[in-house]
């Protein structure tokens, strides 16, 4: 039997509608810029005809539950919500086609990448890594996961409110790149595996929170997520 100096962290985990055990996760992806409204947002838009998709990652250890209260982080004063659909990869895969990329599918879920605007842009315009604006404690926040084996969302309202206000409201046939050439793409790079999750992009009105902060979100037909920001530590 393995010792450890220590005990081990627990497995960062997510409970799954109509099951008792729950996902285990193995990494966290997000897609960047992948609504036309939202690159135009940043400054950045994109051309399909001539770029490609691109993803960073958070830790695992970043991923919280729906519903749940955090410290507004340090190092910000520009934490911003990102609405997103979440494809939760269900079996392993490599160098995947398209028509195949449905069978790595094992359910959807709502998250929140809430981000550090203000580092993150910094980290941009200077060409460094995202990892300050971006894998921030408790900042992948995800709704429990909705089996649907082998199904492609193609479409589907997504929003999100804070305070009961509507700040993102978008439709998830707007995305880039869909759910079949996110995962076909992905797994050019990564050997993907069961426990992976997929952030696949923010529609247009991301905006920043304060302390006090009820955030609320849902993508229709799949599940709702929310957020309250606490003061800061
Ligand atoms: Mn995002």
């Amino acid at each position: 039997m393995t010792t450890y100096l220590w005990n081990p962290p627990p497995v960062p985990s997510l409970a799954v509608r109509g099951k008792d055990e729950r996902y285990p996760i193995h990494r966290l992806f997000f897609v960047g810029r992948n609504y036309h409204a939202h690159a135009v947002e940043m400054g950045r838009p994109v051309d399909k005809t001539v770029e490609v998709p691109f993803y960073f990652t958070k830790s695992p250890q970043t991923l919280l539950p729906s519903g749940q209260t955090i410290a507004y982080p340090p190092g910000t004063r520009n934490f911003h919500y990102e609405m997103e659909l979440v494809v939760a990869i269900g079996k392993a895969g490599f160098r995947v086609s398209e028509a195949d990329a449905h069978t790595l599918i094992y359910g959807y879920a709502a998250g929140l990448d809430m981000t550090r605007r203000d580092l993150q842009l910094v980290a941009r315009d200077k060409g460094r890594p995202w990892d300050l604006g971006k894998d921030v404690e408790h900042s992948s926040v995800c709704s429990e996961i909705v089996p649907m084996p082998h199904v492609v969302i193609d479409s589907g309202d997504i929003a999100l409110s804070v305070n009961g206000q509507v700040k993102q409201h978008s439709n998830v046939n707007k995305l880039i790149w869909n759910i079949r050439e996110l995962i076909a793409d992905l797994s050019q790079y990564y050997h993907l595996q069961a426990g992976d999750l997929i952030y696949t992009g923010t529609p247009e009105g991301v905006g920043p929170v304060v302390a006090g902060d009820h955030l609320s979100g849902h993508v229709a037909n799949i599940a709702e997520v929310s957020l309250h920001i606490a003061a800061a530590e």
